[in-house]
């Protein structure tokens, strides 16, 4: 179905592959990439962005299994990762040639289970390990029944050992970083002793890959970076902008003093104003919390603040001094820096608000 919601995500798919090839330049030749695509590709198009990008890495990663069946079914032939499988989609990971990540031994008694019944060989599977985020992993001191239990079937081989830091973004954490690294370091080196063939290494997300070259192992995993954010200034002002989010002014108004703007009249006009009413609101992605003058778009070049409550559909903005008429372009964010501001004023992080941007806000490849 044609979607006409004139609000557009735009996602230019060349900057997405020179933010690969950035990080790739800081890698050794032979480590791998694998980029991680899961929430639509970070609220991109996580389709398209491994469509043009399948030739250029080694492994795609998504958290849940139907976002790796979705890949599948656009006919990507990379080997997936499944970061979060749930025991009740272990099938569907098998059906669909997916690789799942195994986090504890529930999981893993589970999947070697499933393989055995139907006879399969060497089934890659990855095996995770808590070094300290406390999230998904099995314990350091778990390295000998999970290597007997393996060793035990010939359904799976381990393709990866893998961990996650807590906090590679965060200068004031380095040391942490480091135990974190030192664990993974001899908990692998104790596996592989366990084991007649070597899985590849990976920890590093895409702060780990810019602050702990000394931690890319056989593998890095990109995330945030393929979409032009590098946790830092100097990181993100040489990556280029992915995603750009246009609209189109609906309607102009004069609005009186002492007349109210939006949902429960929270904006009362003190002086006459003038505002435009843009098709976009918190269903797609715009959160309340950037209501009554704390988020803003930009109008022939001109920063217009939100007035009032963000609507489900639609904000109201102040023009009050910019020249513009209904139909003329909106740009809610075209570079990294204004998505930084947006999610900055509202206490949030570009995760947040980028993986925010809702299914209904039509998506468009620039490239
Ligand atoms: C999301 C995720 C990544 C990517 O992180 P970025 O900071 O976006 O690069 C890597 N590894 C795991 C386990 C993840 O969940």
């Amino acid at each position: 179905m044609k979607n006409n919601h004139v609000t557009k995500l735009q996602i230019d798919l060349n900057a997405a592959s020179f933010n690969l090839d950035y990080f790739k330049s800081k890698l050794q030749k032979n480590t791998k990439v694998l980029v991680v695509v899961k929430a639509f590709g970070y609220g991109s198009d996580a389709i398209e962005i491994a469509k043009h990008i399948q030739n250029d890495v080694s492994y795609f990663a998504v958290a849940y299994s139907d976002e790796g069946v979705a890949l599948r079914d656009a006919g990507i032939q990379t080997p997936i990762l499944v970061l979060h499988p749930q025991i009740a989609n272990l099938q569907l990971i098998i059906d669909r040639c997916l690789e799942p990540n195994l986090y504890n031994s529930i999981i893993l008694n589970k999947f070697i289970e499933l393989t055995e019944a139907q006879k399969l060989n060497d089934y890659p599977i990855h095996i995770k390990f808590n070094t300290g985020l406390n999230r998904l992993g099995f314990k350091p001191n778990e390295v000998n029944s999970i290597a007997e239990k393996v060793n035990a079937t010939n359904s799976v081989k381990i393709t990866s050992i893998f961990s996650h830091l807590a906090a590679s973004e965060d200068k004031k954490e380095y040391d942490f970083n480091l135990h974190q690294i030192s664990l993974f370091k001899n908990l692998s080196s104790e596996f592989e002793k366990k084991l007649d063939y070597k899985p590849m290494l990976h920890m590093c997300n895409t702060s780990g890959i810019v602050n702990f070259p000394e931690a890319h192992f056989d593998m890095v995993r990109l995330g945030i970076g393929l979409y032009g954010f590098g946790n830092e200034n100097s990181v993100t002002n040489d990556l280029k902008n992915v995603i750009t989010l246009k609209s189109v002014i609906s309607q102009i108004h004069t609005i009186n003093k002492g007349e109210s703007v939006g949902y429960n009249r929270s904006f009362i006009a003190d002086t006459k104003i003038k505002t435009a009413t843009i098709p976009i609101g918190h269903a797609d992605g715009i959160s309340r919390k950037l209501g009554n003058g704390i988020g803003f778009v930009s109008i022939n070049n001109q920063k217009s603040f939100i007035v009032g409550n963000v609507c489900m559909d639609m904000i109201m903005v102040d023009v009050t001094s910019i020249d513009c008429n209904a139909g003329d372009e909106v740009v809610i964010f075209d570079n990294q820096q204004t998505i930084e501001e947006l999610s900055k004023n509202y206490d949030t992080i570009p995760y947040e608000f980028i993986t925010a941007i809702s299914q209904r806000v039509k998506r468009q490849i620039t490239c």
